[in-house]
């Protein structure tokens, strides 16, 4: 099975309610939809939205790196070959690593095609379903609560709520938000990098001194402060996660040796893709540290991707891939289901996703 043709497409989809972090709003999923066509007429998809506050990939960033740069040089390769199709993925340009984890999901689902498999199950196989939070918008602490209720009512046993914008309206969001749902829901803090290393403790240990149960908190400082990381996670009893520090393979071995955090957030758009996000699993076993795999606001072809390695790996222990439900459209056929808080994994080959609804291709 040979790569004949790529095809770079894009669909937007509305979203229930806006979404909002110390970073960011926005209002839409804006994703770019790549088909990896073979010679027998299967095809591949693999999706890369732009974040750029993030990753620093753009639309246009990363449909002139799939369409110019990496594309061409994967035309005519064998799907079987998939250490050599990811070598040319890594060393095709520097950074862009949407875009190369648009073509590395698609190569991956033409991979279990050819072999008949659920990717999850040539992932690792280690169960077959999991549960996910639900992401609570950064909002006045009454919107929160109010948040929170519904998610709860649909289902949810655990909350992700963005915080980091001011930390002392922070503690009150939280504090309502545990009273409103009551002991036994899981809250687990995002604060975007939005504090200071030393606010971070202070603010933290208030929420312990509180009693406020809190599971875990994901980047309380900036992306690059690997050792401001490293003194909130001493300083505090609360976990401590990993996310946009965790870019990729790289910063994930210094973060491990460092001993900078307590958890590390996979996700395949920092990671560059599934071959990458692997050996950031990997990586992670290796020193005990268990991961959470994450999402962009993207369409449910990288929710099934990153589920399907969730499911293969014992490592990563938790889930944050609710984009899908964050969106009041689903536009792609098969791939991953939902019921109430459980993502269950497709049995057919690949990602088992038959098509893409509203996909506009660009040429
Ligand atoms: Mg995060």
């Amino acid at each position: 099975m040979k790569i004949r043709e790529i095809k770079i497409g894009k669909v937007s989809i509305p979203l229930k309610k806006p979404f909002k972090t110390a970073l960011r709003q926005v209002n839409s999923a804006e994703d770019i939809v790549v088909k990896v066509i073979a010679d027998s007429g299967e095809i591949g998809f693999g999706n890369a939205p732009p974040t750029a506050v993030i990753t620093g990939d753009s639309q246009d960033s990363i449909i002139g790196a799939i369409r110019d740069t990496i594309g061409p040089k994967l035309i005519g390769m064998e799907v079987d070959h998939l250490e050599g199709i990811m070598t040319v993925l890594d060393t095709s340009m520097l950074h862009n690593q949407s875009a190369k984890a648009a073509l590395d999901i698609a190569v991956y689902d033409l991979f279990g095609k050819r072999y008949g498999l659920p990717l999850y199950k040539l992932l690792g196989g280690y169960r077959s379903e999991m549960t996910t939070d639900l992401t609570i918008s950064l909002n006045g602490p009454e919107e929160m609560v109010r948040d929170s209720l519904e998610a709860i009512a649909a289902g949810y046993t655990a909350l992700k709520i963005k915080v980091g914008n001011d930390a002392a309206l922070d503690i009150q969001r939280v504090q309502a938000i545990r009273e409103a749902v009551g002991p036994d829901i899981l809250i687990r803090l995002d604060a975007n990098q939005g504090w200071t290393p030393k606010e971070a403790v202070r603010t933290i240990r208030r929420f312990e001194d509180r009693g406020i149960g809190i599971e875990l908190i994901e980047q309380p400082v900036k992306a690059h402060d690997f050792h401001g990381l490293k003194y909130v996670t001493q300083q505090v009893e609360t976990d401590i996660m990993a996310d946009e520090s965790a870019f990729g393979t790289y910063e994930v071995f210094q973060l491990l040796a460092m001993e900078a955090c307590d958890l590390i957030n996979i996700k395949l758009m920092k990671a560059g893709g599934l071959h990458n996000a692997v050996k950031i699993a990997d990586m992670a076993a290796t020193m005990g540290i268990r991961c959470m795999m994450g999402c962009m606001l993207e369409s449910k072809i990288g929710i099934t991707a990153a589920a399907s390695l969730a499911a293969g790996k014992q490592i990563i222990v938790k889930s944050d891939l609710d984009a899908a439900v964050l969106l009041a459209e689903d536009p792609v056929v098969g791939g991953v289901s939902f019921d109430k808080d459980r993502i269950i994994l497709p049995d057919a080959p690949g990602l088992g996703i038959t098509d893409i609804k509203g996909w506009q291709e660009v040429r």
